[in-house]
């Protein structure tokens, strides 16, 4: 039996030929052609003349032999007490939180552009506050689930109101409950149900591209309700809705600490698959002698056994290689994060949401098309990231320079020459 709450601003699948399980509103699973969770005409047929969803299916299949159920999201929630997160944010933070609290009262989606490490998430802690303060539902979504489990214990740690965490990876039954922090995917399965809703990493993976995310995200959310993208480092649809005045816009182009975003340094090898390169060598040998964390990126699956057997020159390093698949991937990151391990070789997986201080980094192949500019972007802002290490090693082993690489050194001294310019 399903709990009737369980229902408020959900959209469940529901087998047309089971009684339903509570007195509930229903709806098609397609209406013509179209999946009405996700929005797409991308089908496969069944037997029968019936067909399914393909779009949507990591979901859970959605099929003409299903209905959708759900129930209006009342915003039955008691009252909660405010947070308790009693950190400062700087003037600039401030202010960025402070527009998103009026857009949040205006009804606005907001764009939030802030370099790698400015502190966003601590930036909108006040608008989640007002509006759980206004039994607002509230939900907060990345498209990875390295971030969503990250998240949960400061957000669990600021916010005394209980938190839904939900992902591909999570047992724990469903409970309604006004705040939810999720991977994007999960907005599939809600139908106006928020008044906020945060969209991390709007830019990454796989929300980027991908129409049926987009779709749920618009659905998730109520028809008088806010969104608000975060990236630092947005797509040009974003910015174009910025300029046509769709979306509103807060800049932050420093990071909490005020120091500039590290460099890209660009050194050329030779062919490193042949054979370890002496830059890699040297700089491995200064993070040993130095106990400095560090990652080494690697453009495909296949180059991690390779890079491990290089390592093996410094027997005394412990560390693991880890790649999207990797069942143990979450583990191996808490381990880095604990100094269990020093290091770690991974493909661009980990490009965002790893934050280890003093870490440095080294990008074996960024010439290679695996790096995008956003994605190398992305990785230098892993460097420098705590108060006491603001800088640090970012190195990229190429054998020629690209235009891609180009564009993330250039985007780098731009952000910084911003910074200092206010
Ligand atoms: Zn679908």
């Amino acid at each position: 039996m399903i709990e009737r709450s369980n229902l408020y601003g959900r959209l469940v699948t529901w087998p047309k030929t089971e009684p339903l399980p509570v007195d509930c509103s229903v709806m098609p699973t397609f209406i013509g052609k179209r999946c009405q969770r996700c929005g797409q005409d991308n089908r496969a047929a069944l037997p029968g003349n019936h067909w399914y969803c393909l779009a949507c299916l990591k979901l859970g299949r959605v099929s003409t032999r299903d209905v959708l159920l759900f129930l209006p999201e009342p915003n039955d929630f008691p009252p909660v007490a405010p947070m308790t997160w009693r950190g400062q944010l700087t003037s600039r933070q401030a202010t960025v939180s402070q527009d998103l609290v009026q857009s949040y009262q205006d009804h606005r989606d907001h764009l939030v552009w802030a370099v790698t490490g400015a502190g966003k998430t601590e930036m909108l802690f006040p608008v989640i506050d007002w509006a759980l303060h206004h039994r607002g539902r509230v939900a907060i979504l990345s498209p990875r689930v390295d971030v969503v489990l990250e998240l949960a214990p400061r957000l669990q740690a600021a916010f005394s109101t209980p938190i839904q965490v939900l992902h591909g990876q999570e047992r724990i039954p469903y409970h309604y409950r006004q705040l939810v922090l999720a991977t994007t995917h999960q907005a599939l399965r809600f139908r106006q149900a928020f008044d906020l809703i945060v969209v991390d990493e709007v830019d990454a993976f796989p929300f980027r591209g991908d129409e049926a995310l987009a779709y749920a995200v618009s659905q998730a959310k109520k028809k008088e309700g806010m969104v608000v993208y975060l990236t630092a480092t947005p797509t040009p649809d974003l910015l174009k809705r910025v300029k046509h005045g769709q979306l509103r816009q807060s800049y932050l182009p420093q990071r909490f600490h005020g120091g500039a975003l590290p460099l890209i340094q660009v050194v050329r090898v030779g062919d490193w698959r042949k054979r370890c390169p002496r830059r890699l060598a040297e700089a491995v040998k200064h993070w040993q002698d130095t106990k400095t964390p560090f990652l080494i990126f690697v453009p495909e699956i296949k180059d991690l056994v390779l890079v491990e057997k290089y390592l093996q020159d410094f027997p005394t390093l412990k560390g693991a290689t880890v790649y999207s698949q990797d069942p143990d991937r979450a583990l191996k990151v808490v381990k880095l994060r604990r100094g269990d391990y020093q290091y770690l070789i991974t493909t661009t997986i980990l490009e965002r949401g790893v934050t280890v201080p003093g870490l440095e980094v080294a990008i074996l192949g960024a010439d290679e098309g695996t790096f995008s500019t956003a994605a190398l972007v992305q990785i230098a802002g892993r460097v420098g990231r705590s108060k006491d290490r603001q800088d640090g090693l970012v190195l990229a082993l190429v054998q020629e320079q690209t235009l891609p690489l180009r564009r993330a050194q250039q985007q780098i001294a731009a952000l910084n020459q911003k910074a200092q310019g206010h």
